[in-house]
């Protein structure tokens, strides 16, 4: 073994504490990497792979680097695959360093901790979360966003499912966990729901966060709380002040949204492209502001269920959406309104600027204009709103009188703290612009006395101040009064004591003030730490505002309306589908009635192919979350009853995400439906059932349907193109059959996705088939076919032979004697096996063939 050198030793040594981290070691201008961290990064950031002399033996070391300046863009680039980089700084002066300069961890980015705004998306949170497990079978999800100081809590009680269900699909980058939970859970959280773990196994209290837990009055939740923020504590090393009070969420509160539901609905995300674009979400968001989007889209994910909760939000929009020139100045103000979510965050962590802090005071400044739009309006919610609207005048006051207008980005530059502020500073100032004033002003009276018109006093960093003469103008300076100091080409400079003196008096007082300048600008940003409580709150109202303009604005343009919440019969007149009808190209989007109570609980919904079926049960789904988040709902009028929990199945072939889903996932899925439902939730079984052959298919969707029937009377939509299932009508008091109709014109299906009662006289298949351009002979040939199975005779042979060689096998092609190819084939074999004589042949030619003749017939 190599002897490592003293710094080798010391980098192993820190190296070893930070195993699951890129370990960014500071040399000089560069952070450098070694060993499998320099193979890793110089992969997955492209950047070059050397090597590094091992104490003279020459295999050397693999090591890279990048250059200090630019290291975060490299830290993102990792972050963002899922990485973590520990940053170790040099914390000494390595100028007076004894032996190698002491280095140190400062601080471990992790894709839960980036607090930079490059790393942040605007309009979505981002979590570091923790899950805790414990003996009663409970676990314990904790929330956090450093960027905002958000924490919250779920407690789950019915089992490991339930947890990712709920973690399904929420802007989870990180997850603490204890190093004992078990491998098969590490792996759904790290492959099914693609985040990054990390482990804390220490879950003791610290009394530091005592201010934080005061609503946590279970043990279970202390642990977990605390488990998560000792990971922060470890990991981070600086001020959390911005954390916010943790609070539990009462999940029994909202409405409650599977992992599939939040899939197959589309409500944030699409399922294919997996981008906003085509969701829920991107329809509604006509939030300004990015606290307004991040709002929204937790909104749309926890639906209310509280009638009287939702109302209040109602009468909000109802306001806005009938004040529309107030709604619109109101837009107009909180467009300017910056993220102070996390502009307050930044504060407290300790990096913001200047100008960070300029665009919180210009924000701030649209409060009162805010308060004053809404107390123009009637409704009280909205007054409500205003009141909770708190100027923090305070803080106005203080960037106001201390802060320049335009202050630049460096905090370590000067010309950030207005004049008249700090006397020590204003002192500071007089002296550097006196100085330059004397300097003008001893221009001139050089010039005067040289009568050297071009004579002039510049600066520059090397030589300070300075008199510069042309050479053609020298023979006019007198002499021994000047000291040349630097040569050009064209012309000598030189200094005097005085320009000296006056040059240290300046120098020193642009220094004393820049540095002073620097405290200062420390000490407001702490002064306005102070009131980061208000500012969250501030920020919360802002967000609500910003998500209720939204909603009337979204429900104005596309012509919402307001629901109303009923007990028993759900009733929608001409409902449409949010998203479809919006990117509808041709045509325009057919509306449709639904109508649910208790005694007609269960709508069976047949129709072809494409006709409209999904769109049906979707469009559903959508208006009773778009209902229960308070937001008006796509059709002429409504009357909603609320639900407490909604499913979806969707069944394997229209399961379009990677053909992941096999029949026993959607059976899986069914069963989780099933299981949980009440005759408060909505069920959407989507065509379930397919993916196995025919008749067992049609066996388990009818046994499903019958079960929802006499067990749950849950609210239920099922679409089949099982025509069969029709039949029970007549026997589920509670079933009704619906279906989307079509029209046969000139012998092709016209879809017109209208919803009719009653079943569907047939599936349009063939139609289908034939829009889909098959060869005309085939669905000619399926034509027949299907003719002679209607009328219950077996299908003739046919008569023609298909061109298509490849349709063999699924229309039978027959032999003129009425036999099958295929039988055909298996007679040969027989007549091989007759006449193979057993007695002439060695073991291994009987075995070779046996081999042969099984080929032929499989
Ligand atoms: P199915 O589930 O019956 O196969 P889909 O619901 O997937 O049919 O609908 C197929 C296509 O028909 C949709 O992509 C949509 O473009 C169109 N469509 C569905 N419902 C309507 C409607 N009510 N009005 C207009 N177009 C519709
Ligand atoms: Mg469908």
């Amino acid at each position: 073994m190599a002897k490592h050198t003293p710094m080798m030793e010391q980098y192993l040594k820190i190296k070893a504490e930070h195993q699951d981290a890129f370990l960014f070691y500071r040399l000089g201008d560069f952070y450098e990497m070694f060993y499998d961290d320099a193979i890793n990064a110089a992969r997955e950031l492209e950047i070059t792979l050397t090597k590094r002399g091992s104490s003279g033996k020459a295999e050397g070391i693999p090591m890279c680097g990048v250059p200090y300046h630019s290291a975060e863009n490299y830290i993102k680039n990792l972050i963002e695959k899922g990485y973590k980089v520990a940053v170790c700084e040099q914390v000494e002066d390595p100028k007076t360093a004894k032996g190698v300069v002491k280095r140190e961890v400062v601080q471990v980015i992790t894709p839960g901790t980036v607090m930079s705004q490059s790393m942040l998306k605007d309009s979505e949170n981002n979590y570091i979360s923790s899950l805790s497990q414990f003996q009663d079978g409970t676990y314990v999800i904790v929330y956090n966003d450093l960027s905002t100081g958000e924490n919250r809590l779920a407690l789950i009680e019915d089992g490991w499912e339930a947890v990712i269900h709920e973690l399904y699909n929420q802007p989870i980058r990180e997850i603490v966990i204890s190093s004992s939970l078990s491998e098969e859970y590490q792996k759904h959280l790290k492959e099914k729901l693609n985040i990054t773990l990390s482990y804390q196994d220490e879950v003791t209290f610290n009394a530091e966060y005592r201010g934080l837990s005061e609503n946590l009055n279970d043990e279970r939740l202390m642990k977990a709380f605390s488990r998560l923020l000792n990971y922060i504590q470890h990991t981070q090393k600086r001020s959390l002040d911005h954390l916010q009070q943790a609070e539990l969420i009462e999940l029994k509160d909202y409405l409650s949204l599977d992992m599939y539901s939040k899939r197959n609905l589309e409500l944030t995300e699409t399922i294919i492209k997996k981008g906003k674009h085509g969701s829920l979400l991107w329809v509604l968001d006509k939030s300004v502001t990015a606290m307004g989007s991040r709002m929204l889209k937790k909104w749309i994910e926890r639906p209310l269920l509280r009638r009287s909760q939702i109302e209040e939000r109602q009468n909000i929009v109802e306001g806005f959406y009938e004040g529309f020139m107030e709604r619109e100045a109101l837009r107009d103000a909180l467009k300017s309104v910056y993220d102070i979510e996390r502009l307050a965050a930044r504060i407290a962590f300790g990096n913001v600027n200047a100008r960070d802090l300029i665009q919180l005071k210009q924000s701030l400044k649209r409060v009162p204009e805010v308060k004053n739009i809404l107390n123009q309006f009637k409704q009280p919610e909205i007054n409500t709103l205003a009141e909770l609207l708190v100027f923090p005048r305070e803080i106005v006051d203080i960037l106001e009188t201390s802060l320049v207008e335009e202050p630049p980005i460096s905090i370590t530059e000067g010309s950030i703290i207005k004049d008249g502020y700090h006397q020590k500073l204003d002192e500071y100032r007089y002296a550097s612009r006196n100085g330059k004033q004397w300097i003008a002003e001893l221009e001139q009276k050089e010039k005067k006395e040289t009568n050297i018109k071009s004579l002039k006093i510049g600066f520059n960093r090397v030589f300070g101040y300075y008199i510069e003469v042309t050479k053609s103008n020298l023979h006019l300076l007198p002499e021994g009064k000047y000291e040349r100091k630097q040569t050009l080409t064209n012309a000598e400079r030189f200094i005097t004591p005085e320009l000296k003196e006056k040059e240290a008096l300046i120098l020193e007082a642009e220094e004393k003030s820049i540095d002073l300048e620097y405290e200062l600008f420390i000490g407001i940003r702490e002064k306005i730490k102070e009131y980061i409580p208000a500012l969250q709150h501030l920020a919360e109202i802002i967000s609500q505002l910003d998500v209720l303009q939204a909603f009337a604005t979204v429900s104005e343009e596309n012509n919402y309306v307001r629901p109303k919440f009923v007990d028993k019969k759900l009733m929608i007149k001409n409902g449409r589908h949010p998203v479809v009808e919006q990117v509808m190209t041709d045509g325009a989007f057919v509306p449709n009635d639904v109508s649910l109570d208790d005694d007609n609980s269960i709508l069976l919904i047949t129709g072809p192919n494409m006709s409209g079926k999904s769109t049906y049960m979707r469009q559903l789904a959508l208006t009773v979350i778009m209902g229960q988040i308070g937001c008006f709902v796509p059709c002429d009028q409504a009357e909603l009853i609320i639900f407490d929990q909604i499913f979806t199945r969707i069944g394997a072939a229209d399961d379009l995400v990677s053909g992941q889903s096999t029949f026993m996932v959607e059976m899986l899925e069914a069963n989780h439906a099933i299981s949980k439902a009440t005759d408060r939730s909505l069920i959407l079984l989507d065509e379930i059932g397919r993916g196995t052959s025919t008749y067992d298919g049609m066996a388990l969707a009818q046994a499903i349907v019958e079960y929802i029937h006499n067990n749950i009377n849950a609210k239920t939509l099922f679409s089949t193109h099982y025509h069969e299932l029709t039949a029970m009508e007549n026997t589920l008091g509670n079933l009704k059959n619906i279906h989307v109709r079509a029209e046969e014109y000139e012998g092709n299906v016209v879809f017109l996705h209208q919803i009719k009662e009653g079943s569907a006289d047939k599936s349009y298949g063939i139609q289908v088939a034939k829009l889909a351009e098959l060869p005309d002979a085939l669905i000619e040939r399926a034509n027949t076919i299907l003719q002679d199975l209607e009328s219950g005779s077996k299908p003739a042979p046919i008569t023609d032979k298909i061109e298509s060689g490849q349709l063999s096998f699924f229309v039978g092609e027959e032999t003129a004697e009425g036999e099958t190819k295929a039988q055909k084939k298996d007679n040969n074999v027989i007549e091989e096996l007759k006449e193979l004589n057993l007695f002439e042949l060695t073991p291994m030619e009987a075995m070779n063939a046996l081999y042969e003749l099984q080929k032929k017939v499989r």
